[in-house]
């Protein structure tokens, strides 16, 4: 069924609705979608593109997937919502079931939030709560990397890099918390302990004010696309424990097989204390994220108090039980040869930008591959460009970057690349 747009449409569209990030009289033009397939997405105009973005890294499993659409088909027709609040179901409880078997062993709890950003707000006041609840109310202050992001709300946004995440546009909204650089060691580099030695002076002099670390395992995501050394996450947790600091892992975009493990932390075989997952967790069918944690955490804060949210939308039994067929498919664990070759082919397509001269670096990592361009791209001109050569793409700054879904075929895949790479080469 396609949801054809009158010139009405488009013409109320620029006037009355906002796009993220955008402001309402912007030139940079919204393409209208008609209908989305496999890893195709229909626009008004009848043309087919093909989706590098995972629409934001959510759609794993490709659009209109059969078995995620009968799954939500059936919820649909026995109930679609219904408070958490002293009521349960059996979505919630089979997919809390599967995302603690899933997780590395030590994470036991779950908490269903309705997005990434409240995922990781859950995840503060969780970590601020563990100490509280413990007569201890000194540690009120996150330490985290710059470069990161965390989501928009306000308290996901305190903790995102301070300049990209424009923390001066928001004084006095914003708690203040601590940051150090980011990782200094990249992912194929060899680890040594210089490298982490500003986050360790940092932890040995604050951590009496710290509840917790925040950080994106391996991965920094939409913050700068940059990937660091396993070995650092690694140092990373010890000194967590030595300096009795929580750690919280925001998984959100790397969960789910995305860098070529199911958790990014498996790369450096580590756990944290506190997990944040979406995007990827319903196959971008609904919108839906949780807060993880060990029974040390939930246990803690249980023992003398309560866990502090609710929203309405708790644990929504349709964004459950598209969660719980999405995982599904992620436990067939067919991703991980998808994953895989997709790495392989994004290797191949896109290391000739290497060589042009407006190209700072290109990187790949599971199915995430990455153009960092020397100067911002221009969003007008770009984004009209790939979409003519038959792709969608969505850069931000200098950062040209897809992570297409792991259905993808090769010939999609190669002709991504391909027009990718034609589309730099001409800016
Ligand atoms: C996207 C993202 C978020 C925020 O998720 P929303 O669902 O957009 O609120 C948080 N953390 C990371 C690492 C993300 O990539």
């Amino acid at each position: 069924m396609h949801n054809l747009l009158s010139t009405g449409d488009l013409e109320f569209e620029s006037r009355h609705i906002w796009h993220p990030y955008n402001s309402t009289n912007s030139k940079v033009p919204v393409f209208p979608v008609t209908a989305a397939n496999g890893v195709k997405l229909t626009l008004n105009d009848g043309r087919e593109i093909i989706d590098g973005m995972s629409s934001w890294w959510c759609m794993a499993h490709g659009y209109n997937h059969p078995q995620m659409n009968q799954a939500m088909k059936a919820q649909i027709d026995t109930f679609s919502h219904v408070m958490f609040g002293g009521l349960t179901h059996k979505p919630a409880i089979d997919l809390a079931r599967k995302l603690v078997e899933m997780t590395p062993e030590p994470i036991q709890t779950v908490f269903f939030a309705d997005s990434g950003s409240v995922a990781v707000e859950v995840a503060i006041k969780m970590a601020m709560q563990y100490w509280v609840v413990q007569g201890n109310t000194r540690k009120t202050k996150m330490l985290t990397f710059r470069g990161g992001y965390y989501g928009d709300t306000t308290g996901a946004m305190s903790v995102c890099d301070p300049v990209g995440g424009m923390h001066s546009m928001f004084t006095g909204l914003l708690p203040e918390h601590h940051f150090v650089p980011r990782p200094a060691c990249k992912f194929d580099e060899p680890f040594d302990e210089s490298h982490i030695s500003e986050f360790k002076n940092a932890l040995e002099s604050m951590h009496e004010n710290v509840a917790a670390v925040i950080i994106e395992p391996v991965v920094q995501g939409a913050g700068g696309m940059y990937f660091y050394s396993p070995d650092f996450l690694k140092r990373v947790r010890e000194l967590c424990d030595e300096y009795n600091v929580l750690l919280i892992h925001d998984e959100i975009a790397t969960g789910f097989g995305r860098t070529g493990k199911l958790f990014a932390c498996e790369h450096a075989n580590t756990v944290p204390d506190i997990m944040t997952v979406g995007k990827a967790l319903t196959g971008g069918y609904m919108t839906l994220a949780a807060t993880l944690c060990t029974e040390k955490v939930s246990g803690t804060i249980s023992e003398n108090g309560a866990i502090m949210h609710g929203p309405t939308f708790m644990a929504n039994p349709l964004a459950c039980a598209a969660a719980c067929a999405s995982l599904d498919i992620f436990a067939t664990g067919e991703w991980k040869a998808q994953v895989a070759n997709i790495e392989q082919k994004l290797r191949d397509g896109l290391m000739p930008c290497a060589g042009f001269d407006t190209v700072a670096e290109v990187r790949i990592l599971g199915a995430i591959g990455v153009i960092e361009m020397k100067e911002p791209v221009v969003m007008e001109e770009i984004q009209p460009m790939f979409v003519d050569e038959g792709i969608w793409v969505r850069p931000f700054g200098k950062l040209v970057y897809i992570m297409p879904p792991y259905i993808i075929s090769d010939d999609d895949l190669a002709f991504l690349c391909q027009q990718l790479c034609k589309v730099i080469s001409r800016i």
